[in-house]
Parts: structure tokens; C-alpha cells; sequence
């Protein structure tokens, strides 16, 4: 059920947005994107930062850590929708939902995938054989691939990419490029002169999912070398997805560094004043453009509060990118060349992409998966989660990156929130 102040915050979010796409689509349509940051806020753009309250962010990010943790304490097992695929006796003629693992990794990372891979199978993979999609845009050695196939229990695609595809496309201007990578360089931003790493951020954004070989499956879960998992999945996460009509699964969610994204908000505002019937009437819109724990993020990202799903790792419906709102979005996204003028990230793309376009009751917070990538650990409070300490999220001076207390105060209907 869904309670009546709930609802009208829920409208109050939306009228936001909207009168965001209609203000911005008036007055930020020509910026220049590197001088984003330095454009004084006028009165109007006030508007989108609804959220108010009467504590300092310090308080605020105290209290978000503090329920974090209590959710985290409180004893879980699996989702109750009582539809769980329990492993077949027989793996290898199970009738699998069309579905991979997969990953993008260079040769130098092979001890590292192999590490993730063996607690991937051992937690999950070996009790139902799904196949491995191995992305990569050089190709990879003999010794990678004859390394993986003695650790995977599934079919193995190694798979390159197209030259074409990952690379920056000719239309970036290359000193303009310079001078915003320098520009990051200068405010800190990590990796804001690795030309791979937008490349990286580009593709898992627009393109890894009309990949030939990924073109034949509906649902991937990503994951990432050197990453950890901690509990027994005894059900199938596919169709745990697929019988729940769920789109987008994520374990950790979390705020972006601000510089990174500072046009991100902005383009999609001039995006959705061309398209506002893309909108989705139950987005999650309070996520998008909450200003309460990082009110400076909020700021320099003009209007977009940077919280995002981490999708290093994530377990998602690859029909929602190719549905027409998420790629005319992320074509024209990338008409903009925000991926190398600035250093949007594949994750911020996805969760604004859901946040807007999709139903939020569609995207599920897997919390019975332990999992760490570094410096952040995700840790419920489950027997079966062996070598991490419960709640135990990260360390103190990052407690203020927890967004995951605001997914669970703006966005998660008492349903979800009992789901475990
Ligand atoms: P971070 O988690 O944001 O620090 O980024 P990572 O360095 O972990 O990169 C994200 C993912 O993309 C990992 O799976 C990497 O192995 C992969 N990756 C990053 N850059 C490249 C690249 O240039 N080539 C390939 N093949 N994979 C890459
Ligand atoms: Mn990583």
C-alpha cells in the first residue's frame, strides 16, 4: 500500500522534473560544457532542489549510515515472492532463462577474474550452468581463455569489440577534449585523462548491449575482476528477475563525483523537453534529485543529486536499452560527447536512464547478495554469507557516498521493503 504522503511527494517530484525539463529547456539549452560548473543558479533552477530540511548534511549523512546499518542488522534469507527457482538436479539440462554472465577485462586481469569467478560459481553459477560472455576490445591470448574454461561451469564466449564502436568517435574535438581532461585532472577527478577508461564508460553506456554475441540474450549480470562474493544463492537471480517482471538489479548505490557529471542533468532536461511522454509516471525521481546529504554534489551536478546504482555490479534486462526512451536518450547523449568533455559513467547513465524512464517497483536491491568491490561492502545480516561482517558498508570519512538510504526512504514501496 502505498501511504497518502508518499503520494503526494511523489507528485510533488514529478511536477519538479517537469517544470526542470520545461525550465532548463528555456534557459541552459547552449552550454558551453566546460563552463557548466562556473553558470551562476538562477532563482529558477531553485526548484529542483525540493528537498528540505532543518538538519546539516552532516547529521543527515550520520543518520542515513546509522539506518543503513539497521537495515543491514536485520536478519534476511531470500526474497519471500515465493516463485524461487531452486537449483535443478541436472544443471546441464536445465532450461536456463536466456541470460549471461559477463564482463569486460583486459589479459593483464586474468588472476583477478579468475578469483571473482571461482566465488561467482561456487555461491551461484555452479548449481546452474549459466554461459560467460568475455568482452574485450583487443583480443584475448590462448592463455586467458584456456585459464577461464578450467573455472566456469557455463559455455564461454570470448568475444572483441569493434575497433569502431569502443573507440572515441571522430566527431570529439580533440583539443577541446584536452582542455576539459585537464581541466578534471585539476580538480581530481580519477581517471579523467584515461582515454580507455571513458571508452570504458561509453561502451557499457551505449553499445555493449547491441554487441553481436550479446544480442541473443535478455538478462546479463555484470561483474568485475577482483570483486567479492560473500553469500549462497540458492535460487535462480535470472528468473527470480524474469517471473518478477523485474528490469534492473543492483546490491550498492551510491553518490558520484560531481565534476564528472556536471552536464549529465542538464542534456537530459533539453533530451525530455523534446520527449516528455518518455517519462515514466513512477520513476524514481526523488533518488535523481535529492539535495540534502551532498548538497554541493547536487549543486555542481545542476540538479542531479549524482546517486547511482554501482554497476560494477548489476543484474539487468538488456530490452530496457534497446527500448526507444533509454537509446534515443543515450544516442543523443552521446551526440553531446559528455563521455569525453566530461567523465560520465556508465553507472550514473544507467540509474538516471531507470530513474526516469522505467517503473521503480521494477528495480529490486538484491540485499542477500554479500559483495565487495573496493572500498565498499555490501553485508546483510544472513547465515549464509561467509567472510564479510554484517553492515560494515565502508569506511568513516565515505560514509557520506551511502545513497542507498535514499533509495530505501524515496523509492521502495513497503512491499519491497518487506520483499526479505
Ligand atoms: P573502476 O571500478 O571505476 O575503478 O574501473 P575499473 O578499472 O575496474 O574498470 C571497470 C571494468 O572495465 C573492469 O571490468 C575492467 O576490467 C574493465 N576495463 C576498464 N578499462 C578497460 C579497457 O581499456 N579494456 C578492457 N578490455 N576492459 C577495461
Ligand atoms: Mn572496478
Amino acid at each position: 500500500m502505498v501511504s497518502i504522503p508518499r503520494k503526494i511527494a511523489r507528485l510533488v517530484a514529478f511536477a519538479l522534473v517537469v517544470s526542470t525539463i520545461i525550465l532548463v529547456g528555456v534557459n541552459f539549452g547552449d552550454w558551453d560544457l566546460r563552463a557548466g560548473s562556473k553558470l551562476p543558479l538562477s532563482a529558477d533552477k531553485k526548484l529542483v532542489f525540493s528537498h528540505k530540511s532543518s538538519k546539516s548534511p552532516q547529521q543527515i549523512v550520520e543518520e542515513n549510515y546509522k539506518t543503513l546499518q539497521d537495515i543491514l542488522r536485520r536478519p534476511i534469507h531470500e526474497p519471500k515472492t515465493g516463485n524461487l527457482v531452486r537449483p535443478p538436479s541436472n544443471p546441464d539440462e536445465y532450461d536456463r532463462a536466456n541470460a549471461t554472465m559477463l564482463v569486460l577485462v583486459r589479459n593483464r586481469e586474468l588472476g583477478p577474474v579468475v578469483r571473482t569467478i571461482k566465488q561467482i560459481e561456487e555461491k551461484f553459477n555452479r548449481k546452474f550452468h549459466y554461459p560467460y560472455v568475455f568482452l574485450n576490445e583487443q583480443p584475448f591470448t590462448e592463455r586467458f581463455k584456456e585459464t577461464i574454461k578450467k573455472h566456469v561451469s557455463g559455455a564461454t564466449y570470448f568475444e572483441s569489440i569493434d575497433k569502431a564502436i569502443w573507440e572515441q568517435p571522430k566527431s570529439i574535438s580533440v583539443k577541446k577534449q584536452a582542455n576539459a581532461m585537464q581541466q578534471l585532472e585539476d580538480e581530481n577527478v580519477g581517471y579523467a585523462k584515461l582515454v580507455s577508461y571513458h571508452n570504458m564508460c561509453r561502451y557499457y553506456s551505449v553499445n555493449f548491449y547491441n554487441h553481436p554475441r550479446l544480442q541473443q540474450f535478455r538478462y546479463y549480470w555484470r561483474f568485475e575482476p577482483g570483486t567479492d562474493y560473500y553469500c549462497d544463492l540458492d535460487y535462480d537471480v535470472f528468473k527470480f528477475m524474469e517471473m518478477n517482471k523485474k528490469t534492473y538489479g543492483f546490491v550498492i548505490a551510491l553518490y558520484d563525483v560531481e565534476q564528472s557529471v556536471r552536464t549529465l542533468w542538464p542534456r537530459t532536461m533539453e533530451f525530455l523537453a523534446e520527449h516528455p511522454d518518455y517519462l515514466h509516471p513512477n520513476g524514481a525521481y526523488d533518488f535523481l534529485v535529492e539535495n540534502l546529504q551532498n548538497p554541493h554534489k547536487t549543486l555542481i551536478a545542476n540538479g542531479y543529486s549524482t546517486c547511482h546504482f554501482w554497476s560494477n555490479f548489476e543484474i539487468a534486462d538488456m530490452d530496457f536499452y534497446r527500448s526507444k526512451p533509454y537509446s534515443d536518450w543515450v544516442k543523443f547523449l552521446d551526440s553531446t560527447g559528455g563521455f569525453y568533455y566530461e567523465r560520465w559513467g556508465d553507472a550514473p547513465v544507467h540509474s538516471v536512464g531507470l530513474g526516469l524512464f522505467e517503473d521503480r517497483d521494477k528495480i529490486h536491491w538484491f540485499r542477500d547478495i554479500g559483495y565487495k568491490h573496493q572500498p565498499y561492502t555490501l553485508c546483510s545480516n544472513r547465515p549464509s554469507c561467509k567472510g564479510c561482517e554484517t553492515a560494515d558498508f565502508t569506511y568513516k570519512h565515505l560514509w557520506d557516498q551511502n545513497c542507498l538510504t535514499n533509495w530505501w526512504d524515496y523509492e521502495m514501496s513497503e512491499d519491497q521493503k518487506n520483499i526479505y
